[in-house]
């Protein structure tokens, strides 16, 4: 049964991390993601489901367009890797729990909004309306954190950050508004660390860049893809870490 249900929790991982790629593209282009088939962006050949089935696809054609040829992009497939490997981890964090639920949808959004973000410089503000309705749901449905902790969370970083962005700059409302939303999700415990570990991730990536003179100490890096990646380890490892990290220190 177990296994059954994490196959199971796969193949659906597989199938919206597929989806997944329909909204990065289409979203910033305002394109209708309902209706319409999927196509070819260099050739325009509409595609068909041999072409379209998640990760395989990709292996099958050796990363190419079947009908002209050009190279597809590895992050179509990173992008439904990382989905699944999202949802796997949400199901065995959070078992059969309606934490799962939200929390798939939540790494789906922090997943598209990332990418979003990596292209356009910004995050479209449906995604802070869908967190935020998370965490009304997780606030109604489950008992686990008292609404002082999420309360606290909403503005814990988010109102210095906002601070930040008004008067010195460098940080985007976008990044504001998730950084608010992910913390009253949350609470205040894990959007300080999400946050934390959003900085040291971001600081590592500058540097290497910087290295690799990619990028000069102006030039801005999208702070939203670390800020999702640091809400998705805080969601499923932020407690543990925590209570790891406190009782080394109050057993010295
Ligand atoms: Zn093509």
């Amino acid at each position: 049964m177990e296994t059954f249900l994490l196959v199971y929790v796969l193949l659906v991982g597989l199938i919206f991390g597929s989806f997944l790629n329909v909204l990065i593209y289409r979203i910033p282009l305002k394109l209708t993601v309902v209706k319409g088939r999927s196509f070819c962006p260099n050739c325009n050949h509409n595609l068909n489901w041999l072409d379209l089935f998640p990760v395989f696809s990709f292996l099958f054609l050796s990363g190419k367009c079947r009908y002209c040829r050009t190279p597809i992009s590895p992050r179509y497939p990173f992008v439904e890797l990382l989905n699944t490997l999202c949802y796997m981890g949400a199901y065995l964090v959070f078992g059969i729990h309606i934490s799962t639920l939200v929390y798939c949808v939540v790494c789906s959004c922090l997943i598209v909004l990332s990418l979003i973000d990596l292209d356009e410089g910004l995050i479209p503000d449906r995604f802070h309306f869908i967190i935020g309705a998370c965490g009304i749901l997780m606030t109604v449905v489950t008992k686990d954190l008292p609404i002082v902790d999420r309360a606290i969370g909403l503005v814990a970083i988010s109102i210095p950050m906002l601070l930040i962005a008004v008067l010195v700059g460098g940080m985007g409302m976008g990044d504001v508004k998730l950084l608010a939303v992910c913390g009253f999700l949350l609470g205040w415990k894990l959007i300080l660390f999400a946050f934390l570990a959003a900085s040291i991730s971001a600081a590592i990536y500058a540097v290497i860049m910087m290295i690799k003179k990619a990028a000069h100490r102006k030039s801005e890096i999208p702070f939203g893809p670390f800020i999702s990646l640091g809400v998705i380890v805080a969601a499923f490892f932020g407690n543990n870490i925590i209570n790891a990290y406190l009782n080394i220190l109050f057993s010295m």
